[in-house]
Protein backbone atom coordinates (compact mmCIF):
# COMPACT_ATOMS: atom_id res chain seq x y z
CA UNK A 1 0.00 0.00 0.00
CA UNK A 2 1.51 3.04 -0.71
CA UNK A 3 0.90 6.17 1.58
CA UNK A 4 -0.58 9.16 -0.20
CA UNK A 5 1.45 11.49 1.56
CA UNK A 6 4.87 12.00 3.71
CA UNK A 7 5.68 14.83 6.03
CA UNK A 8 7.07 18.00 4.47
CA UNK A 9 10.32 18.35 4.26
CA UNK A 10 12.28 19.69 7.32
CA UNK A 11 9.43 19.05 9.86
CA UNK A 12 9.64 16.13 12.09
CA UNK A 13 7.47 13.98 14.44
CA UNK A 14 7.90 13.47 18.03
CA UNK A 15 6.58 9.99 18.30
CA UNK A 16 4.86 8.65 21.67
CA UNK A 17 8.09 6.79 22.80
CA UNK A 18 10.55 10.10 22.43
CA UNK A 19 7.71 12.21 23.66
CA UNK A 20 8.90 12.34 27.78
CA UNK A 21 12.00 14.01 26.60
CA UNK A 22 10.31 16.89 24.95
CA UNK A 23 8.28 16.65 28.34
CA UNK A 24 11.14 16.79 30.78
CA UNK A 25 12.29 19.76 29.10
CA UNK A 26 9.39 21.83 29.04
CA UNK A 27 8.91 20.89 32.43
CA UNK A 28 12.80 22.14 33.86
CA UNK A 29 11.80 24.97 32.09
CA UNK A 30 8.47 25.75 32.89
CA UNK A 31 9.66 25.67 36.55
CA UNK A 32 12.81 28.03 36.00
CA UNK A 33 10.32 30.70 34.62
CA UNK A 34 8.06 30.22 37.22
CA UNK A 35 10.78 30.64 39.79
CA UNK A 36 11.93 34.49 38.14
CA UNK A 37 8.22 35.13 38.36
CA UNK A 38 7.24 34.32 34.41
CA UNK A 39 3.95 33.54 33.57
CA UNK A 40 2.88 31.84 30.13
CA UNK A 41 1.23 33.88 26.82
CA UNK A 42 -0.19 31.70 23.79
CA UNK A 43 -0.59 33.61 20.92
CA UNK A 44 -2.07 32.29 17.83
CA UNK A 45 0.33 30.60 15.24
CA UNK A 46 -0.44 33.06 12.08
CA UNK A 47 -0.39 37.20 12.59
CA UNK A 48 -1.21 39.07 9.54
CA UNK A 49 1.92 39.53 7.72
CA UNK A 50 3.01 43.61 8.59
CA UNK A 51 3.62 42.32 12.11
CA UNK A 52 6.67 40.27 11.41
CA UNK A 53 7.62 42.80 8.62
CA UNK A 54 7.90 45.60 11.18
CA UNK A 55 8.54 43.79 14.66
CA UNK A 56 11.35 41.50 12.76
CA UNK A 57 12.25 44.00 10.64
CA UNK A 58 12.58 44.37 7.06
CA UNK A 59 16.21 43.58 6.21
CA UNK A 60 16.71 40.39 7.93
CA UNK A 61 16.94 36.98 6.53
CA UNK A 62 13.56 35.99 8.09
CA UNK A 63 11.48 38.38 6.80
CA UNK A 64 13.12 38.65 2.94
CA UNK A 65 13.80 35.02 2.33
CA UNK A 66 11.81 32.54 5.30
CA UNK A 67 8.55 33.21 5.66
CA UNK A 68 5.56 31.18 5.53
CA UNK A 69 3.35 34.32 3.74
CA UNK A 70 -0.20 33.50 2.13
CA UNK A 71 -3.22 35.08 1.53
CA UNK A 72 -6.21 33.87 2.87
CA UNK A 73 -9.72 33.25 1.06
CA UNK A 74 -10.79 37.00 2.41
CA UNK A 75 -7.40 38.59 0.72
CA UNK A 76 -5.67 39.06 3.59
CA UNK A 77 -1.88 38.36 3.70
CA UNK A 78 -0.83 35.98 6.99
CA UNK A 79 2.11 34.54 7.89
CA UNK A 80 2.79 31.45 9.89
CA UNK A 81 5.11 32.91 13.21
CA UNK A 82 8.58 32.56 12.26
CA UNK A 83 9.56 33.70 15.84
CA UNK A 84 7.72 33.89 19.33
CA UNK A 85 8.84 37.44 20.31
CA UNK A 86 6.38 39.68 17.59
CA UNK A 87 2.98 37.69 18.34
CA UNK A 88 3.95 38.71 22.52
CA UNK A 89 4.59 42.06 21.72
CA UNK A 90 1.69 42.64 19.71
CA UNK A 91 -0.69 41.14 22.45
CA UNK A 92 1.09 42.78 24.88
CA UNK A 93 0.00 45.98 23.24
CA UNK A 94 -3.73 44.94 22.38
CA UNK A 95 -4.60 44.01 25.63
CA UNK A 96 -3.03 47.34 27.04
CA UNK A 97 -0.66 45.24 29.66
CA UNK A 98 1.65 48.40 30.32
CA UNK A 99 -1.70 49.49 32.87
CA UNK A 100 -1.30 46.51 34.83
CA UNK A 101 1.87 47.78 35.97
CA UNK A 102 5.42 47.00 35.29
CA UNK A 103 7.48 45.06 34.39
CA UNK A 104 5.48 42.57 31.58
CA UNK A 105 6.65 39.16 31.93
CA UNK A 106 5.74 36.55 30.00
CA UNK A 107 7.83 32.93 28.80
CA UNK A 108 6.29 30.76 25.81
CA UNK A 109 6.31 27.59 23.80
CA UNK A 110 5.75 27.74 20.19
CA UNK A 111 6.10 25.99 17.27
CA UNK A 112 7.88 28.66 14.30
CA UNK A 113 8.19 28.35 10.42
CA UNK A 114 10.96 29.02 8.57
CA UNK A 115 11.53 28.48 4.85
CA UNK A 116 15.52 27.55 5.44
CA UNK A 117 17.66 24.75 3.62
CA UNK A 118 16.92 22.03 5.96
CA UNK A 119 19.89 20.10 7.87
CA UNK A 120 20.70 19.06 11.05
CA UNK A 121 19.72 21.22 13.93
CA UNK A 122 17.99 23.55 11.33
CA UNK A 123 14.40 22.74 10.18
CA UNK A 124 11.18 24.61 8.61
CA UNK A 125 8.88 23.85 11.82
CA UNK A 126 10.70 24.19 14.95
CA UNK A 127 9.82 24.74 18.80
CA UNK A 128 10.90 27.46 21.14
CA UNK A 129 11.14 28.13 24.13
CA UNK A 130 11.18 31.82 25.04
CA UNK A 131 10.47 35.06 27.27
CA UNK A 132 9.55 38.49 26.73
CA UNK A 133 9.89 40.68 29.58
CA UNK A 134 8.65 44.79 29.73
CA UNK A 135 9.02 48.52 30.85
CA UNK A 136 12.73 48.27 32.02
CA UNK A 137 15.66 49.94 30.95
CA UNK A 138 17.55 48.49 33.74
CA UNK A 139 20.89 46.48 33.22
CA UNK A 140 19.51 44.08 35.94
CA UNK A 141 16.83 42.94 33.86
CA UNK A 142 19.01 41.85 31.17
CA UNK A 143 21.77 40.20 33.95
CA UNK A 144 18.13 38.18 35.13
CA UNK A 145 17.22 37.14 31.83
CA UNK A 146 21.07 35.73 31.36
CA UNK A 147 20.87 34.27 34.55
CA UNK A 148 17.40 32.55 33.76
CA UNK A 149 18.40 30.76 30.37
CA UNK A 150 21.60 29.91 32.10
CA UNK A 151 19.83 28.05 34.74
CA UNK A 152 17.65 26.39 32.79
CA UNK A 153 21.21 25.07 30.50
CA UNK A 154 22.63 24.07 33.62
CA UNK A 155 19.40 22.13 35.39
CA UNK A 156 19.84 20.05 32.00
CA UNK A 157 23.38 19.22 32.57
CA UNK A 158 24.40 20.59 29.05
CA UNK A 159 28.21 20.46 29.07
CA UNK A 160 30.46 23.15 26.84
CA UNK A 161 27.67 25.40 26.07
CA UNK A 162 29.00 29.04 26.35
CA UNK A 163 27.57 32.12 26.65
CA UNK A 164 29.21 34.86 24.38
CA UNK A 165 27.20 38.48 25.21
CA UNK A 166 27.92 41.60 23.09
CA UNK A 167 26.31 44.91 23.03
CA UNK A 168 25.44 46.46 19.61
CA UNK A 169 24.72 49.58 21.69
CA UNK A 170 21.45 52.15 20.25
CA UNK A 171 20.72 53.82 17.62
CA UNK A 172 22.85 56.73 18.18
CA UNK A 173 26.22 54.95 18.69
CA UNK A 174 25.08 52.55 15.63
CA UNK A 175 25.20 55.56 13.41
CA UNK A 176 28.68 55.94 13.78
CA UNK A 177 29.13 52.38 13.84
CA UNK A 178 27.68 51.48 10.59
CA UNK A 179 29.60 53.88 8.50
CA UNK A 180 32.85 52.32 9.88
CA UNK A 181 31.71 49.01 9.06
CA UNK A 182 30.68 50.47 5.75
CA UNK A 183 33.68 51.92 4.83
CA UNK A 184 35.40 48.50 5.86
CA UNK A 185 33.37 46.51 3.82
CA UNK A 186 33.19 48.16 0.90
CA UNK A 187 36.89 47.26 1.05
CA UNK A 188 36.21 43.59 0.04
CA UNK A 189 33.29 44.35 -2.13
CA UNK A 190 34.66 41.94 -4.61
CA UNK A 191 34.89 38.70 -1.73
CA UNK A 192 31.78 39.03 -0.20
CA UNK A 193 28.64 36.98 -0.87
CA UNK A 194 25.54 38.52 -2.85
CA UNK A 195 23.51 38.92 0.11
CA UNK A 196 26.15 40.51 1.99
CA UNK A 197 26.36 43.04 -0.71
CA UNK A 198 22.39 43.72 -0.68
CA UNK A 199 23.02 44.26 3.25
CA UNK A 200 26.52 46.77 2.72
CA UNK A 201 24.20 50.12 2.23
CA UNK A 202 20.59 48.74 4.46
CA UNK A 203 22.43 47.14 7.41
CA UNK A 204 26.17 46.48 6.98
CA UNK A 205 25.79 45.02 10.81
CA UNK A 206 24.17 41.81 9.58
CA UNK A 207 27.28 40.96 7.46
CA UNK A 208 28.81 40.14 10.97
CA UNK A 209 26.06 37.46 11.24
CA UNK A 210 26.80 35.96 7.56
CA UNK A 211 27.16 32.18 7.58
CA UNK A 212 29.15 32.19 5.00
CA UNK A 213 33.18 31.20 5.42
CA UNK A 214 34.62 33.88 3.08
CA UNK A 215 32.36 36.16 4.56
CA UNK A 216 32.89 35.67 8.40
CA UNK A 217 36.69 35.12 7.71
CA UNK A 218 36.55 39.15 6.40
CA UNK A 219 34.56 39.87 9.60
CA UNK A 220 36.76 38.69 11.84
CA UNK A 221 39.04 42.39 11.18
CA UNK A 222 35.80 44.42 11.00
CA UNK A 223 35.67 47.69 13.47
CA UNK A 224 34.10 46.24 16.50
CA UNK A 225 30.75 48.09 17.67
CA UNK A 226 32.22 47.77 21.15
CA UNK A 227 34.52 50.30 20.36
CA UNK A 228 31.71 53.07 19.16
CA UNK A 229 29.29 52.51 21.91
CA UNK A 230 28.36 56.03 23.53
CA UNK A 231 28.50 57.02 27.58
CA UNK A 232 24.89 55.70 28.03
CA UNK A 233 25.35 51.88 26.39
CA UNK A 234 28.84 51.53 27.64
CA UNK A 235 27.71 51.89 31.01
CA UNK A 236 24.94 49.73 30.36
CA UNK A 237 26.97 47.13 29.02
CA UNK A 238 29.24 47.24 31.42
CA UNK A 239 26.80 46.49 34.66
CA UNK A 240 25.56 43.43 33.02
CA UNK A 241 28.85 42.20 33.42
CA UNK A 242 29.12 43.52 37.05
CA UNK A 243 25.86 41.53 37.69
CA UNK A 244 26.51 38.54 35.82
CA UNK A 245 30.03 38.54 38.19
CA UNK A 246 28.30 38.60 41.17
CA UNK A 247 26.43 36.13 40.16
CA UNK A 248 29.22 33.46 39.04
CA UNK A 249 28.10 33.83 35.28
CA UNK A 250 30.70 32.62 33.04
CA UNK A 251 30.39 34.66 30.30
CA UNK A 252 32.53 36.01 27.51
CA UNK A 253 32.95 39.17 25.19
CA UNK A 254 31.84 38.53 21.71
CA UNK A 255 31.90 41.29 19.66
CA UNK A 256 30.93 39.39 16.46
CA UNK A 257 27.50 38.62 18.04
CA UNK A 258 25.13 40.98 16.15
CA UNK A 259 21.47 38.29 16.09
CA UNK A 260 19.93 37.90 13.44
CA UNK A 261 16.92 39.88 14.40
CA UNK A 262 16.13 44.06 13.37
CA UNK A 263 14.95 45.06 16.78
CA UNK A 264 18.04 44.35 18.82
CA UNK A 265 19.79 46.92 20.90
CA UNK A 266 22.39 47.15 23.29
CA UNK A 267 22.72 44.42 24.98
CA UNK A 268 22.85 40.62 22.81
CA UNK A 269 23.36 37.43 24.40
CA UNK A 270 23.97 33.98 22.44
CA UNK A 271 24.64 30.36 24.31
CA UNK A 272 27.13 28.41 21.82
CA UNK A 273 28.29 25.21 21.59
CA UNK A 274 30.11 23.13 19.24
CA UNK A 275 29.03 19.91 19.78
CA UNK A 276 26.11 19.51 17.31
CA UNK A 277 28.21 20.93 14.25
CA UNK A 278 27.13 23.99 12.74
CA UNK A 279 24.18 25.33 13.93
CA UNK A 280 25.25 25.85 17.24
CA UNK A 281 23.41 28.30 18.68
CA UNK A 282 21.13 26.58 21.42
CA UNK A 283 19.77 29.95 22.41
CA UNK A 284 19.92 33.30 21.40
CA UNK A 285 18.46 37.08 22.96
CA UNK A 286 18.97 40.14 24.55
CA UNK A 287 17.74 43.62 24.60
CA UNK A 288 15.21 45.39 21.70
CA UNK A 289 14.37 48.76 23.38
CA UNK A 290 12.83 49.90 20.15
CA UNK A 291 10.30 47.07 19.44
CA UNK A 292 7.50 48.35 20.70
CA UNK A 293 7.34 51.84 19.31
CA UNK A 294 8.36 49.77 16.23
CA UNK A 295 4.95 48.24 16.47
CA UNK A 296 2.95 51.36 16.94
CA UNK A 297 3.51 51.46 20.91
CA UNK A 298 4.73 54.20 23.68
CA UNK A 299 8.07 53.72 24.29
CA UNK A 300 8.69 50.26 26.54
CA UNK A 301 12.15 49.05 26.87
CA UNK A 302 12.04 45.24 26.05
CA UNK A 303 13.95 41.95 26.32
CA UNK A 304 14.14 38.21 25.75
CA UNK A 305 15.86 35.66 24.33
CA UNK A 306 14.50 32.08 22.77
CA UNK A 307 15.92 28.93 22.91
CA UNK A 308 15.95 26.45 20.30
CA UNK A 309 14.32 23.09 21.99
CA UNK A 310 15.27 20.86 18.85
CA UNK A 311 18.84 21.68 18.59
CA UNK A 312 18.78 21.65 22.86
CA UNK A 313 17.48 18.31 22.65
CA UNK A 314 20.74 17.29 19.75
CA UNK A 315 22.87 18.47 22.61
CA UNK A 316 21.49 16.23 25.21
CA UNK A 317 21.35 13.65 22.77
CA UNK A 318 25.12 13.63 21.67
CA UNK A 319 25.97 14.13 25.39
CA UNK A 320 24.32 11.11 26.54
CA UNK A 321 22.73 12.84 28.81
CA UNK A 322 19.74 10.73 30.47
CA UNK A 323 16.24 11.70 30.70
CA UNK A 324 14.24 9.70 33.13
CA UNK A 325 10.85 8.08 31.71
CA UNK A 326 8.90 8.43 34.37
CA UNK A 327 5.82 6.95 32.68
CA UNK A 328 6.15 3.57 33.77
CA UNK A 329 3.11 1.67 34.39
CA UNK A 330 2.39 0.40 37.79
CA UNK A 331 -0.21 -2.19 36.80
CA UNK A 332 -1.25 -4.59 34.26
CA UNK A 333 -4.42 -6.52 34.67
CA UNK A 334 -4.77 -9.41 32.45
CA UNK A 335 -8.20 -11.14 31.60
CA UNK A 336 -10.39 -14.50 30.54
CA UNK A 337 -13.61 -14.00 30.07
CA UNK A 338 -15.92 -11.56 30.02
CA UNK A 339 -16.45 -10.85 34.02
CA UNK A 340 -12.88 -10.78 34.11
CA UNK A 341 -13.06 -7.93 31.40
CA UNK A 342 -15.64 -6.00 33.63
CA UNK A 343 -13.62 -6.48 37.39
CA UNK A 344 -10.89 -5.14 35.19
CA UNK A 345 -12.55 -2.23 33.95
CA UNK A 346 -13.35 -1.51 37.66
CA UNK A 347 -10.69 -1.97 39.29
CA UNK A 348 -8.28 -0.27 36.26
CA UNK A 349 -10.11 2.99 37.27
CA UNK A 350 -9.62 2.95 40.94
CA UNK A 351 -6.10 2.41 40.19
CA UNK A 352 -5.86 5.39 37.92
CA UNK A 353 -7.91 7.91 39.84
CA UNK A 354 -5.41 7.61 42.40
CA UNK A 355 -2.64 8.98 39.51
CA UNK A 356 -0.79 5.65 38.79
CA UNK A 357 -0.38 4.76 34.93
CA UNK A 358 -2.47 1.05 34.47
CA UNK A 359 -3.28 -0.82 31.81
CA UNK A 360 -5.67 -3.64 31.02
CA UNK A 361 -6.49 -5.43 27.67
CA UNK A 362 -8.20 -3.65 25.02
CA UNK A 363 -8.18 -5.69 22.08
CA UNK A 364 -9.28 -8.83 23.09
CA UNK A 365 -5.96 -10.69 23.11
CA UNK A 366 -5.30 -14.12 24.43
CA UNK A 367 -3.64 -14.51 27.81
CA UNK A 368 0.05 -15.17 26.34
CA UNK A 369 -0.31 -11.85 24.44
CA UNK A 370 -1.36 -10.29 27.15
CA UNK A 371 1.41 -11.27 29.28
CA UNK A 372 3.78 -10.25 26.34
CA UNK A 373 2.52 -6.60 26.08
CA UNK A 374 2.61 -6.23 29.81
CA UNK A 375 6.64 -7.31 29.24
CA UNK A 376 6.94 -5.08 26.92
CA UNK A 377 5.22 -1.89 28.67
CA UNK A 378 7.49 -2.78 31.43
CA UNK A 379 4.61 -3.23 34.06
CA UNK A 380 5.91 -2.70 37.52
CA UNK A 381 3.14 -5.41 38.75
CA UNK A 382 0.49 -7.59 36.67
CA UNK A 383 -2.81 -9.36 38.18
CA UNK A 384 -4.63 -12.18 36.29
CA UNK A 385 -8.72 -12.02 36.49
CA UNK A 386 -10.53 -14.91 35.57
CA UNK A 387 -13.83 -17.08 36.37
CA UNK A 388 -11.78 -18.50 39.79
CA UNK A 389 -10.72 -15.15 41.21
CA UNK A 390 -13.86 -13.73 40.55
CA UNK A 391 -15.74 -16.39 42.09
CA UNK A 392 -13.78 -16.25 45.27
CA UNK A 393 -13.34 -12.32 44.92
CA UNK A 394 -9.61 -12.29 45.61
CA UNK A 395 -6.65 -12.15 43.37
CA UNK A 396 -2.57 -12.50 43.13
CA UNK A 397 -0.68 -9.34 42.34
CA UNK A 398 2.78 -10.73 40.55
CA UNK A 399 5.84 -8.32 41.08
CA UNK A 400 7.29 -8.56 37.44
CA UNK A 401 10.56 -8.32 38.36
CA UNK A 402 11.35 -10.23 41.24
CA UNK A 403 8.23 -12.64 40.46
CA UNK A 404 6.95 -12.71 44.02
CA UNK A 405 3.24 -12.62 44.56
CA UNK A 406 0.64 -11.47 47.07
CA UNK A 407 -3.07 -11.45 47.27
CA UNK A 408 -5.61 -8.83 47.03
CA UNK A 409 -8.91 -8.73 47.66
CA UNK A 410 -11.35 -7.68 44.85
CA UNK A 411 -13.24 -5.51 46.92
CA UNK A 412 -13.53 -2.08 48.33
CA UNK A 413 -9.87 -2.82 50.32
CA UNK A 414 -8.40 -3.66 46.64
CA UNK A 415 -6.44 -0.24 46.44
CA UNK A 416 -5.51 0.10 50.07
CA UNK A 417 -3.76 -3.65 50.06
CA UNK A 418 -1.98 -3.23 46.36
CA UNK A 419 -0.46 0.06 47.99
CA UNK A 420 0.85 -2.02 50.90
CA UNK A 421 2.32 -4.30 48.72
CA UNK A 422 3.91 -1.71 47.06
CA UNK A 423 5.52 0.15 50.04
CA UNK A 424 6.64 -3.12 51.46
CA UNK A 425 8.46 -3.94 48.17
CA UNK A 426 10.34 -0.59 48.18
CA UNK A 427 10.88 -1.09 52.14
CA UNK A 428 12.95 -4.67 50.74
CA UNK A 429 14.76 -2.68 48.05
CA UNK A 430 15.99 -0.01 51.08
P1 LIG B 1 20.64 30.92 13.36
O1 LIG B 1 21.72 31.94 13.40
O2 LIG B 1 21.08 29.57 13.83
O3 LIG B 1 19.89 30.90 12.08
P2 LIG B 1 18.71 32.72 14.42
O4 LIG B 1 19.52 33.89 14.81
O5 LIG B 1 17.97 32.76 13.13
O6 LIG B 1 19.61 31.39 14.47
P3 LIG B 1 16.70 33.15 16.45
O7 LIG B 1 15.74 33.76 15.55
O8 LIG B 1 17.39 33.98 17.44
O9 LIG B 1 17.75 32.29 15.59
O10 LIG B 1 16.02 31.90 17.20
C1 LIG B 1 16.42 31.49 18.51
C2 LIG B 1 16.83 30.06 18.51
O11 LIG B 1 15.92 29.23 17.79
C3 LIG B 1 18.17 29.78 17.82
O12 LIG B 1 19.23 30.06 18.68
C4 LIG B 1 18.05 28.31 17.53
O13 LIG B 1 18.37 27.54 18.67
C5 LIG B 1 16.60 28.15 17.20
N1 LIG B 1 16.40 28.16 15.74
C6 LIG B 1 16.38 29.21 14.90
N2 LIG B 1 16.12 28.84 13.63
C7 LIG B 1 15.96 27.48 13.67
C8 LIG B 1 15.66 26.48 12.69
N3 LIG B 1 15.45 26.79 11.42
N4 LIG B 1 15.58 25.19 13.10
C9 LIG B 1 15.77 24.85 14.39
N5 LIG B 1 16.05 25.74 15.35
C10 LIG B 1 16.15 27.05 15.01
MG1 LIG C 1 18.39 32.05 11.21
Amino acid sequence: MALITKKIKGTEDVLPKESYKWQFVEKIMREEARSYGFREIRTPVFEHTELFARGVGQTTDVVQKEMYTFDTKGGESVTLRPEGTSGAARAVLEHALENEGLPIKASYFVSCYRYEKPQAGRLREFHQFGIEEYGTQDPVADAELISLASSVINRLQLDSVHLQINSIGCPTCRAEYHKALKSYFEGYKDKLCDTCLSRLDKNPMRILDCKSPICSEIAKDAPKITDYLCDECRNHFDAVQKYLDAAGIEYTVDPTIVRGLDYYTKTVFEFVTDCIGAQGTVCGGGRYDGLIEELGGKHLPSLGFAMGMERLLMVMDKQGIEIPDNDECMLYIATMGDAAKVKAFELIKQVRSCGMIAETDVIGRGLRAQMKYADKIDARYSIVLGDNEIEQNTAKVKNMETGETAEVTLDGHFMERFVEIQLSDEQKNK
